[in-house]
Order: C-alpha cells, then structure tokens, then sequence
C-alpha cells in the first residue's frame, strides 16, 4: 500500500517518550521525542501535512506522584490539571525537536501546540467502571495497599504489572477543532488532543467541567482524524507491524487489513483491550467514517512504511 501524501493524523504512543525504566528523565524523554521527530519530519519533507497527538500516561502519572509527595506543603493536581500541564511540556518538546529538525533540512516549516479540551458525556457509562491505566506500574503489593488508602482502582494491565484505572469515556467532541483547523490551512505542524485531550463534561448552564478521567488517545485521535477529513491515521507504537497470536509460537506478521478483517481478529481477541484493542478500534472508528487508510508502525520505519514497504496497513471493504 502507498499514499499520494495528504493529510495526516500521527499518534505517537508512549514509546516516542519514555525508552525504559532507566530512560525517564525529562533530557531522555527529550531524546526519545527527538528521535521519533526526525521521522515526522522526513515525512512532513515528503509533503505530508500532519497533526501530532501522543500519549501522557507515564507524564501523568510523574505529576501525581509529585503532588502525591508533596501534600504536607503544596496542594493537590488534579487529574485534568496534569493533562494540561503535560500537553505543554510534551507540546513543547516536540515543538522544540521539530524545529531544530527542520532548521537542519532548510525547512521553512513550525510546529505549534493547541492545549485541547474533549467533551465527554456525563452519563457515560465509563464512570461506572474505571478502565483505563495511568501513572507508573507497580507491584501487586504495592498496588493492593494504594487501592486500600487512597481509594484506587487497581488492575493489572497486559501482563506487565499493577496500575491504577481510572473512568475512560468515549470523546464526543474537540472543543479547539477550529483552532486546530485554522493553524492547518495556514500551514502549521499542529501537535493536539494530547493524552486523548483533556476530559470535560457541559454543566447544566452549557459550562465546561473538568473531570477525573482519562480519554483513549486513539480514540480522540481518530475522532480527530474523522473530523479534519485526514488521508491517513498513523498509528506509530513499539510495533513495526501488528501481528495474529501476538508473542506466541504461531505469530503471523499482517501487512494489510480490511476493516472486515480487523474487526473479526478484534472479536477473536487477537488485539488486548490495555494495549492494541483501542489501536484497532479506533482505525475502524476512522475507516466507518470515511477515512481512507490507516497505518500502525513504530517510528523508525513510518518513511519505509509510507512507501509501502513495512508496517500493517488498514483499508475500507472492497
Ligand atoms: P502505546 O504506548 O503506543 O499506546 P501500547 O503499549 O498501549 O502502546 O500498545 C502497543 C503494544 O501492544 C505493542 O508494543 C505490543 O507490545 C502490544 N500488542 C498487543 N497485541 C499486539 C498485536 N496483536 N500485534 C502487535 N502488538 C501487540
Ligand atoms: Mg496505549
């Protein structure tokens, strides 16, 4: 599969930002970010106009527990405060990464972040049943005694440790989409809707609430692909390409997926619900509503895949 260039969405997935356990310094994160930049950007010299969204998950969860720490002297960030405070920082390392980049290539290009707020529905059901992963892993111990005192709900997430869940509503609606609409047609890099946005509900006079739960990045990220019309939703992850039977002996590689396809390997639970599961949900989100193809691959290999070379490919039905 190949793609005249268009417009983009990229959603960059955690690993763009944090290595290891022993790269998580703001300089590492910095690195990673770098990193992964230098590949948007050889596609943004291929003429892709792109939107940039990307996790926050371990960025959150690094302001919680500084908060956490400093109780005895400061007050408390509340979770749609931390959202904000990371699409800043993120927004600003990439802004930073993207324009060192483009100033090494010639670029008369810059890279502009839109803190974005996403309304959710206060009659979600997701507030009844907590979901979605934040903050650092931990031991089942350790997540046992924090359920205990601080009232968290725990789980294990995709077989590599604790973290605590919290309500993960589905996004309805990008409060800065025409800001995010204008800095495209004049040309801009836009980085948004990072984290999946930050989670908002209407009150009964219309204003808007901030509240404790996390959106799905994916899935505001293919809302956001829906709404600006995108040529392409690019998924860049840990992954080159997204696999059947994933880690187990019979692991088959897919090159290119129907949506038909994706959603019966979706039912037969080839795509876990911590990690893949929302990647393909959302491309199908993307695909039932007019978009044209979508793509998952990690950072590296996004100018091969974009040749048709590598990465697993999302088409619509024939
Ligand atoms: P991100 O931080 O980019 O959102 P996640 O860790 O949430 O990434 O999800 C991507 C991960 O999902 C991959 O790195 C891989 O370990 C895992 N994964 C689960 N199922 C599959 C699959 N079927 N094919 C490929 N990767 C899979
Ligand atoms: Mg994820």
């Amino acid at each position: 599969m190949r793609l005249e260039p268009g417009l983009a969405v990229v959603a960059v997935g955690g690993n763009s930002l944090i290595k290891g356990p022993d790269r998580m310094t703001v300089p590492d994160q910095y690195e990673a970010a770098r990193e992964t930049m230098v590949h948007i950007a050889e596609m943004i010299a291929q003429g892709w106009r792109v939107v940039i969204t990307h996790g926050n998950g371990p960025q959150v969860g690094f302001i919680l527990r500084r908060s956490e720490l400093a109780l005895h002297e400061l007050h408390p960030v509340p979770l749609d405060a931390a959202d904000a405070d990371t699409q800043g920082a993120i927004g600003y390392m990439f802004q930073k990464a993207l324009y060192n980049e483009f100033q090494r290539r010639g670029m008369n290009q810059l890279a502009v972040t839109v803190v974005t707020q996403v309304l959710v529905d206060r009659n979600d059901p997701a507030f009844q049943n907590p979901t979605k992963p934040i903050g650092s892993w931990m031991d089942e111990e350790t997540a046992r005694r924090r359920a205990a005192e601080q009232g968290w709900v725990v789980r294990e997430d995709a077989g590599r440790g604790w973290r605590r869940v919290v309500p993960s509503p589905r996004p309805q609606r990008i409060i800065e989409l025409a800001a995010i609409k204008a800095l495209l047609q004049d040309g801009f890099v836009v980085i948004a809707v990072g984290g999946g946005g930050i989670p908002v509900v209407e009150d009964e006079e219309g204003n808007l609430v901030g509240v404790e739960a996390v959106i799905d990045k994916d899935l505001a990220s293919a809302l956001l692909a829906i709404e600006i019309r995108a040529d392409l939703f690019l998924i860049s992850t840990a992954v080159e390409k997204v696999a059947l039977n994933y880690g187990r002996p019979d692991q088959r590689w897919l090159d290119r997926l129907t949506v038909s396809e994706a959603r019966r390997y979706l039912a037969e639970g080839h795509f876990p619900p911590g990690s893949m599961g929302p990647k393909i949900e959302a491309i199908l989100q993307y695909l039932e509503h007019g978009g044209k193809a979508a793509l998952i691959t990690d950072p590296p290999h996004i100018p091969a895949a974009l040749r048709g070379e590598t990465g697993t490919w999302f088409v619509p039905d024939p």
